[in-house]
């Protein structure tokens, strides 16, 4: 029988030759999924031997992620914000910059829940994520809303134009006990008419340029192109949703948008153009790089 270290050894330099970019981490994170081991497991025990069942199955994964399948699909789920989220090819992969859009959106919630007094009979906040995938933004918000106390506070809707997306969300609401909590809908971006409007709408839309979609690590040619094709210059999914801002924000609202890197001036101009008198600040990511855009009314509009 083959030990781990061996295995491991014939695993990376197939996945390196494959293209992978992380060869060992994901040889050690299949293998340690195949004998139901954490990857510290695996890398305290390089002389255990690994029997046949397992070999086979070691064997399988490896032809998937070889062939440029993400470790996430392979495994099932990925770590979003300190959750273990379902993913499969219905939805996009969460990746670990949207956890600032997360963040921003506690923080943007906390101000308005705890910034005033709100007497019992004050409406719920009303937030929106437009374009939820797998559910994560909304999830992972209603998990850290729950952890402050604060998620009787607020009422979340989640929407996707994709009804597979929206299972999947669903899915993972019930596994992390938020079912109850975020409704879930299908639209485009928005519903057609948005009664009563929100207070806040965190969305992480396709935003890649199309001609650079195919340009992307292979893993993403798994995923559905629809996440991540943002039309000719990424903005015209963003765009669409400014362009509802006005009417689908209540006044005062405020929107938190995911950008690519190099979209912070378009996204500025963007602003500027379909919302007159709106502030438009840039969030930076742990990289120091543009990625959310943080759009407020700060108009005055129905106060007074
Ligand atoms: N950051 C993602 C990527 O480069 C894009 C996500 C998106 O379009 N919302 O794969």
């Amino acid at each position: 029988m083959p030990t781990v270290a061996e295995l491991l050894r014939t695993a990376v330099e197939r996945l390196r030759g494959a293209g992978s970019e992380s060869p060992r981490l994901d040889s050690e994170v299949l293998l340690a999924r195949v004998l139901g081991v954490d990857r510290t497991t695996v890398l305290a025990h390089p002389e255990a031997a690994v029997g046949d069942g397992q070999r086979i199955a070691f064997e399988a994964d490896l032809v998937r992620r070889a062939s440029g399948e993400p470790v996430a699909y392979i495994r099932g789920f990925k770590e979003f914000f300190g959750l273990a989220l379902a993913v499969d090819p219905r939805a996009l992969i969460p990746r670990p910059e949207t956890e600032l859009l997360v963040e921003l959106a506690e923080r943007e919630t906390m101000f308005r829940v705890a910034g005033a007094p709100r007497p019992p009979d004050t409406a719920r906040l009303r937030i929106a994520d437009v374009g939820t995938g797998s559910g994560s933004v909304a999830i992972a918000l209603a998990v850290a809303l729950r952890r402050r106390h604060s998620l009787d506070e607020v009422e979340i809707i989640a929407m996707d134009v994709s009804a597979d997306a929206l299972d999947l969300a669903r899915e993972n609401a019930v596994g992390h006990g938020v079912a109850d909590r975020v409704r879930f809908v299908e639209a485009d971006l928005l519903p057609p008419v948005v009664a009563p409007p929100f207070d806040l709408i965190v969305a992480n839309l396709p935003y890649v340029a199309s001609a650079d979609v195919d340009g992307l690590p292979i893993a993403a040619s798994f995923e559905p192109r629809l996440a991540l094709d943002g039309g000719p210059d990424g903005l015209d999914v963003i765009r669409r949703l400014i362009g509802r801002l006005a009417e689908a924000l209540a006044p005062g609202g405020a929107a938190l948008l995911e950008i690519g890197a190099g979209q912070g001036a378009a996204i500025a101009e963007l602003a500027t153009d379909l919302l007159p008198g709106w502030s438009c600040t840039l969030e930076c990511d742990l990289a120091g790089l543009p990625r959310v855009a943080h759009l407020g009314d700060v108009s005055g509009r129905g106060r007074g």
